[in-house]
């Protein structure tokens, strides 16, 4: 087993060689006893939010990961993003990529056109749960689209609460709504410490896009 979930017995600081033989072996039987309890395997409803750098970043990780065991994925980003160099990257015959809400951007809203591409993409999502192959989905900032209530929360919740055991679901971006974060099995908040755009520098190939 290649992963190390977190312990309850670890501690950080400079420790003697007995303070350190000691933790490693509480470490280990801690590991054990949590790893000798893990024993479902089952499709996750995953949320990265926060207003920390990296939610999106980590949910094409999880695609990468997916394709990399040869499992087909589909990633719908639901506001204009250029990550089209992702997408290129990653594209074969295991992954969907669709971009709706080409036209969504922040000073020019045209709010009926942004839900009605909001809706044709929650209506791939819906198309994508229903289809037996695909291993992973990957809603890119739909946490944003229900927080403006471009989508239903109570409707996406109930498509989600049916979700298949087979299939991972993915729903990034800022400010995901409290009722899917109670929902979702496995969420994450970036937290910013900092980030280089508050000092004056611009967004940069490989690290935004
Ligand atoms: P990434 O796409 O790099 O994984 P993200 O998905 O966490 O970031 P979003 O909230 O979707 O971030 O914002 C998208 C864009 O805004 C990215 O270019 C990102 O670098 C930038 N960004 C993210 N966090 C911050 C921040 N705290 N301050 C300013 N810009 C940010
Ligand atoms: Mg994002």
């Amino acid at each position: 087993m290649s992963h190390t979930p977190q312990t309850t017995a670890e501690k950080t600081g400079p420790q003697t060689e007995a303070e350190h033989a000691g933790h490693m072996k509480a470490i280990q039987a801690d590991m054990r006893a949590k790893l000798e309890a893990t024993r479902e395997k089952r499709g996750l409803v995953i949320v990265h939010t926060g207003n920390g750098k990296g939610k999106s970043t980590a949910g094409f990780g999880m695609v990468a990961r997916m394709l990399a065991h040869k499992r087909k994925c589909a990633v719908i980003q639901f506001i204009k993003a250029s990550n089209d160099a992702v997408a290129k990257l990653l594209a074969g015959p295991n992954l969907r990529w669709h971009h709706v809400g080409e036209g969504f951007t922040w000073d020019t809203q045209n709010r009926d056109a942004d839900i009605a591409q909001c809706r044709a993409g929650w209506q791939l999502a819906l198309d994508y749960m229903r289809d037996p192959e695909i291993t992973l989905i990957d809603l890119d900032e739909i946490n944003v689209v229900l927080d403006l209530g471009y989508l239903s929360v109570d409707e996406v919740l109930a498509a989600l609460r049916q979700k298949r055991p087979d299939q991972h679901i993915v729903c990034t971006g800022r400010n995901a709504p409290a009722a899917l974060i109670e929902l979702a099995d496995l969420v994450t908040e970036m937290r910013e410490i900092k980030h280089p755009f508050n000092t004056g520098v611009q967004a940069q190939a490989g690290i935004e896009f």
